[in-house]
């Protein structure tokens, strides 16, 4: 006697995915043109078409649970093709967005991020412990916008850096490092199929499986060039945001680096502000250029999409307005302080640390967390014997 399956869908869940970016997913009739055409979608295992099915029917568990959501680069090559205009990758954007959600704790920071609604509260908290900072700090000096002894803008005239910008930004980085490793651990728990997977042969050790994964897809982003030379800008604007984080964070850590060793070891001590011909302030800059080209392309991309295909969610938009603004006002608050304006340089250094804070602090449920959730997808399916 043929066995039934009985199918329970959860349609609060249909309608979440929707409003998370997926409102076009009843659309779909199942033709799978989206999984012949994806061009990093594996012969063996197809997507997006499966997503689009346990979408449309509700199937929550299995789509939360699934490892190619997180192979998928949002291309649209799916969504130029479908005909129904279904907007396939869109749904996956925003099954993804909905995993960022519950994934880490506290998941009121999720749901926050998940509309224009809860930006006021996501800006609120780094404004008002900032606004603290030079609170205190104005009424040690005596004056919001004080001068160092020689007259120069030093911003760490109120934002010491021993006493309030490390202590914090070393609490948030590694507060926020902690709760992304703990969602990197619970997303990998949800893609183990129950039992156990026998490999045969050569096992490779899963930190082998990282290697090759930062080695010959992050470093080079192969797999945006897969998607297809028509989106080459696509895959130059992502490697010059990468690299444009690696060399800033390269020179962070020279900066602070030589701050707190220089104090045992003079010899190796950085003062800031560095001048502008000083060799780690020419690679900061460096990293600065990268990063307005890589933001422009980005940003390009973003407003040419044809909506008939793809549209931009606001967990696209915010990721980008705060890299923005972390840009921008880096780059004038040194253009204030060269100037002189103390009042305009303090107030924008201000906004810019407030930026930075959201950026990092944020990270494990914006679409930045997506790079380390990405790398440990491509890193799980190459344990598995996937590529
Ligand atoms: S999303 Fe479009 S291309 Fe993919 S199965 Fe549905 S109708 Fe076909
Ligand atoms: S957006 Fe691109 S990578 Fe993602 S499923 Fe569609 S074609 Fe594949």
């Amino acid at each position: 006697m043929a066995q039934c399956t009985q199918v329970k869908p959860d349609l609060d869940f249909v309608r979440e995915i929707q409003a998370a970016g997926g409102q076009s997913l009843k659309t779909c009739y199942q033709c799978a043109t989206c999984a012949v055409v994806c061009p990093i979608s594996p012969a063996n295992n197809p997507y997006p078409r499966k997503e689009m099915v346990w979408a449309s029917w509700g199937l929550k568990d299995k789509l939360m649970n699934d490892v190619d959501l997180w192979l998928c680069h949002n291309c649209g090559n799916c969504a130029e093709l479908c005909p129904r205009g279904a907007r396939p990758a869109d749904v996956m954007a925003a099954a993804r967005n909905m995993v960022y959600k519950d994934l880490t704790s506290p998941s009121i920071i999720g749901k926050w991020m998940s509309s224009i609604k809860g930006l006021p509260f996501l800006i609120a908290i780094p404004a008002l412990i900032w606004f603290f900072v030079w609170a205190v700090r104005s009424g040690i000096k005596g004056s919001w916008f004080p001068r160092a002894a020689d007259g120069r803008i030093v911003f760490g005239e109120i934002f010491y850096g021993d006493y309030t910008i490390d202590p914090i930004f070393i609490v948030t980085f590694f507060g926020a490092a902690y709760i992304l490793y703990r969602g990197t651990m619970k997303l990998l728990e949800r893609f183990r199929p129950e039992g156990t997977i026998l490999m045969l042969g050569n096992v490779k050790p899963w930190y082998m499986h990282l290697w090759d994964v930062l080695v010959q897809e992050i470093v080079t982003h192969k797999k945006f060039q897969d998607c297809g030379t028509d989106k080459a800008d696509r895959r130059l604007g992502h490697m010059a945001v990468f690299y444009s984080f690696a060399i800033l964070a390269v020179v962070t850590a020279i900066v602070a680096g030589g701050h707190w060793i220089g104090k045992v070891i003079p010899a190796v001590a950085v003062h800031t502000p560095m001048p502008l011909t000083f060799p780690v302030k020419i690679l900061a800059n460096i990293g600065a250029v990268a990063l307005f080209v890589g933001l422009t392309l980005m940003t390009m991309r973003r407003l040419k999409l044809d909506p008939k295909f793809q549209l931009s969610s606001f967990y696209d938009w915010y990721l980008l307005g705060v890299i923005w603004v972390v840009a921008v006002t880096g780059m004038l608050a040194q253009i204030f302080r060269l100037m002189d304006c103390v009042t305009w340089a303090f107030s924008v250094y201000y906004l810019h640390l407030v930026a930075v804070w959201m950026l990092f602090a944020y990270l494990p449920w914006s679409k930045l967390g997506h790079f380390v959730y990405r790398v440990a997808a491509l890193t799980y399916v190459r344990t598995i014997g996937r590529r």
